[in-house]
């Protein structure tokens, strides 16, 4: 198989997709990003790298940051996690509050807004700050130490933040978030804000695709069963409430984010990153969606 030319073939084929689609607008600091763009990139377990489009742009990760903040949080705390969050796929948008008041304030799962909140409450409790220690995560797991968060992002969905603050404070009164509600929203939104590349993600998740270990550097960040089963918890509930039709197009465990990212991995072959900030409806990327589905297509990879 040729990963390049696929990649090749699929950057052309996308192409009229990326005049479709809705940046994110609700922040708007990524308002301001250029719609039509797009970057794919492939790193295999054995750290071959392939790329097509703008793959060593940063752009903002967004809810990619929750996959990577779960993981640590599972580091630390393994199956307790899921007395405070539940890992069950919402079937709601990411940021929907009418399932918390039902649910008492117990999130559907931690890679929505609400689980993620509440993550971000259970890491306040072991790092101050927390966005510093997700950064150091992230630059360990890519081996690059020039990312950092977005000061501009952070600052511009903190000052638009009351859906979030909303959730939080409903997490609060049910009892089920520790620290003050703007601790939380603060080291949230800059977790959010952390800018990444394709070929960053794309290597990022390689531990997912490698039984928990990271390739390159050896490093246990989780055993064999938890990856498996955090890899299942992407497949289930990574994109949201599309996460069905995904599951159905594209085959491969996900998480996506507003800022136009979608991480994948082909487990046991390979870290995957798109990224063309136009959304669908769902507020998921729609050229990196499609580009993902013609890569499991083309290459007749998918985890079934
Ligand atoms: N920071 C964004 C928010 O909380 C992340 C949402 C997302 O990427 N789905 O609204």
């Amino acid at each position: 198989m040729d990963l390049q030319a696929t990649l090749d073939r699929i950057s052309r084929e996308v192409r009229p997709l990326l005049s479709e689609g809705q940046v994110a607008a609700y922040i708007p600091e990524l308002a301001k990003v250029p719609r039509e763009q797009f970057a794919m990139a492939v790193t295999t377990l054995d750290g071959q790298v392939y790329r097509t489009g703008c793959a060593d742009q940063p752009f903002s990760i967004q809810s990619i940051s929750k996959l990577f903040a779960v993981t640590r949080a599972f580091q630390l705390h393994g199956d307790d996690l899921w007395k405070r969050m539940g890992r069950e796929p919402s079937g709601t948008p990411f940021n929907s509050l009418v399932q918390l008041e039902y649910e008492r304030g117990k999130p559907r799962n931690p890679l929505i807004n609400a689980g993620a909140l509440v993550v971000t409450d259970i890491l306040c409790g072991s790092f101050d700050p927390v966005e510093a220690e997700v950064v150091a995560f992230m630059r360990r797991l890519c081996g690059n130490e020039s990312i950092s968060y977005d000061v501009d992002v952070a600052q511009s969905e903190l000052a638009t933040a009351a859906r979030n603050r909303a959730l939080a404070n409903l997490i609060k009164s049910f009892g089920n978030l520790d620290h003050p509600t703007e601790t939380v929203i603060r080291a949230y939104v800059r977790q959010c804000a952390i800018a990444m590349s394709a070929v960053d993600l794309s290597r990022a998740i390689c531990f997912l695709a490698h039984r928990g270990t990271q390739p390159f550097t050896g490093e246990v960040i989780l055993d064999g069963s938890s990856a498996r089963r955090l890899s299942a918890l992407m497949l289930t509930c990574g994109t949201y409430d599309a996460a069905g039709d995904f599951a159905y197009r594209v085959g491969l465990p996900a998480k996506s984010g507003v800022g136009g990212g979608i991480v994948a991995h082909v487990p046991g072959e390979m870290g995957i990153c798109v990224w063309s900030p136009g959304l669908s409806e769902s507020g998921n990327s729609l050229a990196g969606w499609r580009a993902l589905e013609l890569f499991t297509t083309y290459t007749s990879r998918s985890i079934f």
